[in-house]
């Protein structure tokens, strides 16, 4: 069975650098992935109260008979928890929902920067970090400017901050800003998003063949030499294995360059000043 290779965070808990995506899986479709998932090795999953699927989940995690201690859990909160102690609610919900006493990471789902709330938001969630309930606690969304507020305004480095990112996405700006504040960053959609779209290009079928990997396989590895925490949605338990199975292999430095061919620019990509729940 392969297992992930763990990151340490700035917090000294470790986070597997793949783990699962779940969005847009309902409860009953995200039971069956996260059972296929932990039996084939995955032990990091990603949720969100937006999600709705939390209580699919947890059951899952329980069905697997995967102890608990092994598995990474993240969820996110959305806008309806912004706002001083929101959070407290938002948090215990979710613990609720997932049937377990403490999440691994919690994130602030996006910024919402023009309701000016995610500083106070913040601050909840470092008492909530302290008081154990949530073991490390980061942002998704956020823009350098964001988190340069909450570097200035608050005492607790966010550990990650999950942004939309693949090699047509590279948001490089965005990277090396939370490289340099020990901010490990996470990629989502790191395929492309639902249809998976960077997986057509004719180069990755090239390169499939010299390293007789998939199109996939190769896109989730560039996130892998790249540092990134990565994040793959699959409900289909083939295409799971496929995308765990990247971890006997290294992309060459000349093929990581070649890969640039699929960045589509600073300007691609959604923009989380302008949307957002
Ligand atoms: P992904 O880039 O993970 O792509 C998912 C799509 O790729 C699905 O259509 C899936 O289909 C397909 N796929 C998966 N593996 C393969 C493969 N090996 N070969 C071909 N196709 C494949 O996009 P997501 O947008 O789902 O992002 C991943 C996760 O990131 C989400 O599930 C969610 O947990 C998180 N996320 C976070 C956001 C945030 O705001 N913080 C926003 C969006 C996502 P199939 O299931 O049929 O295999």
């Amino acid at each position: 069975m392969t297992l992930s290779p763990l990151i340490t965070l700035n917090d000294g808990h470790s986070i597997p650098q793949l783990g699962l995506g779940t969005w847009p899986l309902d409860d009953e479709q995200v039971t069956a992935a996260v059972v296929h998932a932990l039996e084939a090795g995955y032990r990091h999953i990603d949720t969100a109260v937006k999600y709705g699927n939390e209580e699919g989940v947890g059951n899952g995690i329980r069905a697997s008979g995967v102890n608990r201690s092994e598995i990474f859990v993240t969820t996110k909160l959305d806008g309806q928890f912004q706002g001083e102690d929101r959070a407290v609610a938002g948090l215990e919900g979710s613990l609720t929902r997932l049937g377990l006493d403490y999440v691994d990471l919690l994130l602030i789902h996006w910024p919402l920067p023009a309701r000016d709330d995610f500083v106070s938001t913040w601050k909840t969630f470092e008492r909530l970090q302290a008081e154990g309930k949530v073991r490390s606690i980061g942002v998704s969304n956020f823009k350098p400017a964001h988190l340069e507020r909450l570097l200035a305004e608050t005492d607790v480095v966010p550990a990650v901050n999950q942004i939309q990112l693949s090699p047509a996405i590279t948001r490089e700006a965005e990277r090396e800003f939370n490289a340099g504040h020990g901010i490990v960053t996470e990629s989502y959609s790191p395929l492309g998003g639902a249809g998976a779209s960077v997986l057509t290009a004719p180069l990755l079928r090239q390169l499939g063949e010299k390293y007789d990997k998939t199109p996939a396989q190769l896109v989730l590895r560039w996130h892998i030499e790249k540092g990134l925490v990565v994040i793959p949605k699959s409900g289909n338990p083939e295409r799971m294995r496929e995308n765990l199975d990247i971890f006997d292999f290294s992309l060459d430095r000349q093929d990581l360059a070649e890969l640039a061919i699929l960045d589509e620019g600073p300007g691609a990509g959604n923009d989380s000043d302008a949307t957002g729940h």
